[in-house]
């Protein structure tokens, strides 16, 4: 079954995007960062993923944002509205499936657990996503 975006009005929105593009022109670069993955508890970045349906797209920008934030980098690519694998971006780069992806997210979740707060990760396996947004966003006053 293809994902569905949970919240179309808040993550379709260009507001930001169309201003600095009309507000900086074509020549002042920028990009969207697709996702970057943080700590539950501390908010220190994790991992950042590039989403793409090219499994060749140049990841020059993201590696550097990676980078300076010392975190791995994944090229996640999709088709069809399904997440079909990806590469982690190492030298040489490894082709993923979906699965070995989504095991090698929640390892780098645990070792940062063990490693910075002495506890294993608590895994959600069937978390529902459009519950935690809803309570997120009435935490949040947004909803
Ligand atoms: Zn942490």
């Amino acid at each position: 079954m293809p994902l569905e975006i949970q919240n179309p009005e808040k993550y379709l929105d260009r507001t930001v995007q169309d201003w600095h593009r009309t507000t900086f022109g074509p020549f002042d670069k920028a990009m969207d960062i697709d996702l970057l993955g943080f700590c539950n508890s501390c908010s220190d970045p994790l991992y950042l993923l590039e989403a793409s349906e090219n499994p060749s797209k140049p990841l020059t920008v993201c590696r550097k944002v990676a980078k300076g934030l010392k975190i791995p980098l994944f090229l996640v690519l999709h088709a069809n509205g399904e997440v079909t694998g990806g590469r982690f971006d190492h030298k040489p780069s490894i082709p993923l499936q979906r699965l070995q992806l989504e095991e090698m997210i929640t390892d780098l979740r645990e070792q940062h657990n063990m490693k910075k707060h002495n506890r294993p990760h608590k895994r959600r396996k069937y978390l529902n996503i459009k519950a935690w947004t809803e309570r997120a966003e009435r935490r949040d006053g947004l909803a």
